[in-house]
């Protein structure tokens, strides 16, 4: 088989470390099969799924990048920002995300607690906690449970109606704002980048997220037209940021993309080397 000529990586995937189907060993497999020179595992806010991936990886020439996709939030609104090649021995990061923990748990409670007085009776937290298992506990965990005891007919709707950035039992507050997420993905020699900005529409504060130490811009996203793309490119280059993209894959979580989906050349992946500090 002839190596691809022009390499290329997926820079936004999920595993079962937080909400996908995916095993770090699928990821590889997946990335095989599309011939990609590079994944990064952009867990939702930890880097858990970073090693065993690196693992799977070994001896087939698969970059691993560690990663995560920190939340942050600017009032209602959920802001997700990716950090590229973090040095996971980093304290201040490992302590960070050992909070994260505990604040997605608290999360959790608080939002099984309005959940019932919206008259969704019956759930609880160790119900979602076991569904979660080894993951990162998280609005989709929750989500499945309510639909496995019959008490919304499917995900889709219990998003629309419960779970959304500004629906009933959403919980604001607890995540901090972007400028602390950027800042603390700086200190663990990693590269901000604002996620898939054409989902929250906070194209306003990107220039006060440069100012904080903002990196790159997610240009690419599965199912965001050219025009959209094409926009948010220059933005970037107004800005100087590198300009990535990803699949966004979840597995079987989220049908309409999968690894491979969307990509970047590996110069992309060059330039992320470049700027961060690890
Ligand atoms: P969490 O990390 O708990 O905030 O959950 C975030 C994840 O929930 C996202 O990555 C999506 O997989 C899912 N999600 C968030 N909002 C929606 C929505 N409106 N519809 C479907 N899935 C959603
Ligand atoms: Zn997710
Ligand atoms: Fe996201
Ligand atoms: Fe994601």
């Amino acid at each position: 088989m002839t190596k691809n000529p022009q390499p290329r990586a997926d820079l936004h995937l999920h595993t079962i470390y937080s909400d996908s189907t995916l095993t770090p060993q699928d990821v590889i497999n997946a990335a095989k099969a599309k011939d990609l020179a590079c994944v990064a595992v952009t867990d939702h806010d930890t880097i858990d799924g970073y090693v065993p991936t690196l693992q799977a990886a070994e001896g087939c020439g698969i970059e691993v990048l560690a990663a995560a996709e920190f939340s942050s939030q600017l009032k209602k609104k959920t802001v997700h920002i990716l950090g590229y090649l973090l040095d996971p021995n980093h304290v201040g990061l490992q302590n960070y995300l050992v909070d994260l923990k505990q604040r997605r748990i608290a999360r959790m409670e608080e939002m099984i607690a309005r959940l019932r007085k919206n008259g969704m009776e019956g759930i609880t937290l160790e119900e979602v906690r076991a569904k979660a298992g080894i993951a990162s506990v998280g609005r989709p965990h929750l989500a499945e449970v309510m639909v496995e005891k019959g008490l919304v007919k499917d995900r889709q709707t219990v998003f629309e109606k419960y779970l959304s950035d500004g629906s009933a039992a959403h919980v604001t507050g607890v995540f901090d704002e972007p400028y602390h997420v950027i800042e603390l993905i700086r200190q663990a020699g990693g590269v901000p980048v604002l996620a898939h900005p054409m989902l929250p529409l906070v194209d306003e504060r990107i220039p006060s997220f440069v100012e904080a130490g903002l990196g790159g811009l997610e240009v690419f996203y599965p199912n965001a037209s050219d025009k959209i793309s094409l926009y948010y490119e220059k933005i970037a280059r107004k800005h100087g940021l590198i300009i990535t993209g990803g699949s966004d894959a979840h597995g079987e979580n989220r049908g309409w993309t999968h690894i491979g989906k969307v990509t970047v050349g590996m110069d992309v992946v060059e330039e992320l080397k470049a700027k961060s500090t690890k």
